[in-house]
């Protein structure tokens, strides 16, 4: 399958290893005429891209200036409008936390072609790539995929930590490091047990991956001394030690 012009593709990138796009988001990526991609996405994926092809990077950096969600709609928008076939490339999955969707929506209101081809999700393939099943068949049975970039301590925070605890489960946390200590103490005060495994999986799948094991009570200061920073994925549950047949916490 090759781009086709005036159109956009939002293409799941995976989790990081170049190795783990799809193959057709691998045949987009190899023949768009402009690659719109996030700052996570592996420099050796973005070597598969054709040698004319324009590469506009779109991440954010801390102390650069970044295009606003609006600019980068209205740029994908323009781009196909003038006729090149366009890989928004995004890590992960494009409708996880993606704000895929938006993207989506912009190009369907203009009236622009828009596919989407899923990608593999770090918050599932970080626990995998560290031997966690999200779920184990007598275990857990279900996952819940939470963001942690809105913080319990304010008020506009969406989530609410005491109805997450509740739901049994395999607890799944993307952009949670900075609040970890925030997270954790909400899930104890309602009600899951300081005592329940939790590993946090920092840059998973890149050669560069490191992970801590802990508990809901200890992990969020083993993240701190170990300077784990983002982008990592929390998983929190029994299925943390499930496989780990020789661990101890
Ligand atoms: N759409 C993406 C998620 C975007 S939100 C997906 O489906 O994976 C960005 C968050 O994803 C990061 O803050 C981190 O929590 C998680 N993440 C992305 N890449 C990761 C990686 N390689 N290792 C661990 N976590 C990752």
């Amino acid at each position: 399958m090759t781009a086709r012009s005036g159109t956009i593709y939002l293409v799941g990138a995976g989790p990081g290893d170049p190795g783990l796009i799809t193959v057709r988001g691998r045949q987009i990526l190899e023949s768009a005429d402009v690659v719109v991609h996030d700052r996570l996405i592996s420099c050796r994926l973005l070597e598969c891209v054709r040698a004319e092809a324009r590469l506009e990077d779109v991440g954010k950096m801390p102390g650069r200036k970044s295009r606003s969600q609006e600019q980068i709609n209205e740029l994908l928008i323009n781009l196909a409008r003038d006729g090149r076939s366009v890989c928004r490339l995004k890590g992960g999955d494009p409708f996880v936390f993606g704000r895929g969707g938006e993207e989506m929506l912009a190009a369907q209101t203009a009236g622009v072609p828009i596919e989407v081809i899923p990608g593999v999700t770090s918050a599932i393939a970080a626990p995998t790539a560290v031997g966690v099943p999200v779920t184990h068949r007598g275990c857990s049975s279900s996952f819940t995929i939470v963001t942690g970039h809105d913080s319990p301590s304010t008020k506009s925070g969406g989530v609410e930590w005491d109805r997450i605890a509740q739901v049994p489960g395999t607890i799944v946390i993307l952009m949670g490091v900075a609040n970890l200590g925030f997270i954790c103490d909400a899930l104890i005060q309602a009600g899951r047990s300081a005592s329940e495994p939790a590993q946090v999986v920092e840059s998973a799948t890149f050669p560069e991956q490191r992970t801590v094991v802990g508990t809901l009570g200890t992990i969020a200061n083993l993240v701190r001394d170990s300077d784990i920073s983002n982008p990592a994925t929390t998983v929190i549950g029994p299925v943390v030690t499930t496989l780990k047949t020789d661990l101890e916490l």
